[in-house]
């Protein structure tokens, strides 16, 4: 005797519970001991934790679920970890927001604990939200960044990498944050269109006369090293060589010929200044030209802009717009539209100065990005041009050093006295050489016994790049080896140039190998107006409004069916429900099932007479299967959630229940073989349903399933059942051409009856259906019991031939007549 499912389906109560129980049931460690079961790793990003699990990281990590959920029930012995990248500047921004601070108010150390203190807080309430959403990760294997067994890696990496010359301290430009007063690298610079003014400036010329500059940023002239045109811009060729004025300075520059310029901008006379842009930084390498620093790391100006050191960048704008029309040298200033770079996470403008800073060579791994990038699986496939795209617009080398507190340290000392450089050795580590002086005796190269330490620390970059050897248990498992390179790399569109590339360059440069297989790419949420999701915008949806109000299953299903993988999709509440709807459509169908089932004995041996419709729907199933597996293999989520869905929706609930219902009901009129068979196929079909469904809608799969099927199938959870594998012998066409065929029968019966406001169990006296030929009435002969049943028929007959009535779509020469 089997219990029935209860009435009433608690969405809320049922996902705690399971998400509870499996913790505790261990359903998704991954087993190290399994040596037989292929491994399937997947390399989760450790997410920034800002403490708020927003519908962006929903899209992610169901992505990352269906894939867990899919291959372990594919027998994979699936790796699906979790960690937190917790350094950086957001971090720091928010507590000296938090605490009304700047970094520097407090000793490293104090301001390190407030860091950590904000990031255990906001761990809490993302984990909490990873949970809530049920997602299968194995948080045996969850990490900090921040802590210090994390930093030995994130060292380890970098001594290893400078050993191997990857590793350099050089003075170059980079970009500058003044407001967070740090160097960032490329992918930290965002562009954003801003109105600027365009200043019209006059440069005397030595020999008499002037030469009239256009410039957004007057307040650089201080740092002007030359006055530069285009070779092949004829007004301006008799005065190349020249020596010129610089305005407010009291020295002069040459003239010089760049390709760089541009004779339509402004007048097509430019100065170059150390530094305003990246042109001028190509154009000072270039001509070999000298560097005036003029701005610092505050964005003050220096004593080498003279009477403007001191003032903040603004000011010294206004100052020297003011001195130049007083000289009358200003000739005019127009509006013009500007990419601005700025910095990602405070969109203060950067500066570009010139600092001493630890960089890591990248780009002489720019041909084996390409490569690798090739070779590597793409989902969806257009997407590896976004990486090798990114790889080969860099300019410069990536700078690992950042001017911050909440970072790992760079394991460097140098000698007071000479200077040299005393790396750490691998067993030192982790180290913080800020607080522990360097294992030796006296530098090796002049004997002395001071050091200082760099007090410079890495950019957070450097320590989440390292994930997929670290998730492999590099470099403390001997085997680890085993997961790597990683099966799967996954995250957001937006990120490629950081996650993707970055995990590229330092796995390329640390073990010369790929670091992961294959490349799962999401797009973006929108919010509900299509426009980005933002709390500004008001289209701001939480993701645990959703989940409190419809459950993480319903959730789950707007992302697999929101779009093809890799599209942006907005944010749809009636999507939610929708999925919701449908998830008391299963609850209710599946009760129906399990009050049929109540007598009902698995025996896989058993020889049922199976009628054509449960032939029908067996190789629907069959076909459903194969069409959600080949879906699921190539990541296209949405194709197979709508098939499962439709199919259960249309297919198995409004077509084949209704249909097997009078067997179910009147064994003594159809025969106790047909009700057992009607039921073999209820017990089978909604087994296929749930397992088709369980990598998208977890926890009322797991439901259903230990209810109803747990204690047969003698598997702990549905989600450690194996996938189910095709069975062709089942797949029939003309199965399926029948069973179509009665199905429309009893559809367009049940039409004529709804479109005359009947109910659907009024009797039909007589039914009449003129079959338009032999084959056919043959066909609908051998189910006119199902349709009798089902259409409430108390007499039918079926005629052979075509005559008029009642069509029966889509079979034109098909008809009926129904006499009530
Ligand atoms: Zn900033
Ligand atoms: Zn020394």
């Amino acid at each position: 005797m089997k219990q029935p499912l209860p009435k009433g389906f608690k969405v809320l109560e049922v996902e705690e519970k399971w998400q509870k129980k499996w913790e505790d049931m261990g359903v998704y460690r991954f087993d190290w001991n399994d040596k037989t079961c292929p491994t399937f790793s997947i390399d989760t990003p450790p997410p920034y934790p800002s403490g708020e699990f927003h519908m962006g990281l929903v899209l992610n990590w169901t992505y990352f679920d269906m894939v867990a959920r899919y291959k372990r029930m594919k027998s994979y012995n699936v790796y699906f970890p979790q960690g937190w990248d917790c350094h950086g500047l957001p971090t720091e921004v928010e507590v000296e927001k938090l605490h009304g601070i700047k970094k520097t108010d407090l000793p490293p150390d104090k301001f390190r604990r407030l860091c950590e203190e904000l990031v255990s807080k906001n761990i809490g309430v993302m984990k909490k939200a990873i949970t809530n959403l049920g997602c299968s990760i194995d948080w045996t294997t969850e990490y900090k960044t921040m802590d210090p067994n994390y930093w030995r890696r994130t060292q380890l990496s970098f001594v290893l990498l400078y050993k191997k010359g990857f590793i350099y301290r050089g003075t170059h430009p980079v970009n500058w944050c003044p407001r967070c007063e740090t160097a960032i690298a490329d992918a930290e610079v965002e562009y954003e269109t801003r109105t600027a003014q365009l200043h019209y400036i006059r440069f005397k010329l030595e020999e008499g006369g002037f030469l009239t500059i256009a410039t957004t940023r007057p307040e650089l002239i201080p740092a002007c090293v030359t006055v530069a045109v285009n070779a092949h811009d004829e007004r301006y060729k008799r005065y190349v060589g020249k020596e010129i004025h610089v305005p407010t300075a009291n020295r002069t520059v040459e003239v010089i010929t760049d390709d760089l310029v541009d004779p339509e901008f402004g007048t097509g006379v430019v100065m170059i200044c150390t530094y305003g842009d990246k042109a001028d930084v190509k154009s000072v390498s270039k001509h070999n030209l000298p560097v005036i620093t003029c701005v610092d790391e505050k964005g003050e100006m220096t004593q080498n802009a003279g009477k403007y050191a001191g003032m903040t960048t603004e000011e010294a704008k206004k100052a020297i717009i003011e001195d130049l029309k007083k000289e009358g040298l200003l000739e005019k200033i127009e509006p013009i539209s500007q990419e601005v770079s700025v910095c990602w996470r405070c969109h203060t403008p950067i500066e570009i100065l010139e600092r001493e800073q630890w960089f890591m060579k990248t780009r002489i791994l720019t041909d084996q990005i390409e490569k690798n990038a090739l070779e590597i699986k793409w989902y969806p496939d257009y997407m590896k041009y976004r990486l090798i795209d990114w790889a080969k617009s860099l300019d410069w080398d990536w700078v690992i050093s950042r001017q911050r507190v909440f970072a790992t340290p760079i394991p460097i000392w140098y000698c007071k006295k000479c200077n040299e450089t005393v790396l750490a050795e691998p067993d030192w580590l982790p180290i913080d050489p800020r607080i522990e002086n360097p294992k030796i005796d006296k530098c090796p190269k002049c004997g002395s016994n001071e050091f200082k330490p760099e007090r410079d620390v890495l950019d957070t970059w450097f320590d989440s790049s390292i994930s997929c050897a670290v998730h492999a248990g590099w470099p403390d498992r001997k085997d680890w080896r085993r997961l790597f390179p990683a099966d799967m790399h996954a995250s957001g569109v937006d990120i490629i140039r950081t996650w993707a590339y970055y995990l590229m360059v330092r796995h390329l440069a640390l073990f010369n190998e790929k670091p992961y297989k294959s490349c799962l790419i999401n797009g973006m949420v929108l919010g509900t107006d299509g426009r980005s999701m933002h709390k500004s915008f008001g289209n701001y949806v939480a993701s645990q409004e959703v989940f409190s109000k419809r459950g993480a299953d319903a959730a789950r299903q707007w992302v697999a069916g929101g779009g093809a993988t890799g599209s942006d999709i907005p944010f749809r509440w009636p999507d939610v429900e929708y999925g919701w709807r449908f998830l008391i459509k299963l609850w209710n169908a599946s009760r129906f099932v399990s009050n049929q089932l109540k007598d009902y004995i698995l025996d896989e041996n058993a020889r049922h007479v199976l009628q054509p419709l449960d032939k029908w729907i067996l190789s629907k199933a069959e076909r459903l299967t194969k069409r959600v597996t080949d879906a699921l293999e190539r990541c296209q989520f949405n194709i197979a959630m709508e098939e499962v869905r439709n199919f259960t929706w249309h297919v198995f609930c409004d077509c084949y229940i209704e249909a097997a219902k009078d067997r179910l009901y009147k064994p003594e009129f159809h025969g106790e073989e047909k009700r057992k068979a009607a039921q073999y196929m209820l017990y089978n079909v909604l087994y296929r349903i749930l397992q088709l469904l369980a990598p998208i809608t977890p926890h009322i799969t797991e439901e259903i399933y230990q209810t109803m099927y747990a204690e047969e199938k003698g598997y702990r959870s549905i989600h450690l059942s194996p996938w189910p594998t095709l069975d062709i012998k089942s797949m029939d066409e003309e199965a399926e051409k029948h069973g179509d065929l009665i199905m429309a029968v009893i559809t367009e019966v049940r039409r004529e009856k709804a479109e005359k406001r009947m109910s659907l169990n009024t009797q039909i006296k007589r039914l009449t259906i003129y079959a338009g030929g032999k084959g056919t009435a043959e066909i609908i002969m051998e189910s006119r019991r199902d349709i009798s049943g089902t259409c409430k028929v108390a007499d039918i007959e079926i005629v052979p031939e075509e005559r008029e009535g009642r069509e029966i779509k889509p079979y034109s020469n098909i008809s009926f007549v129904a006499e009530y």
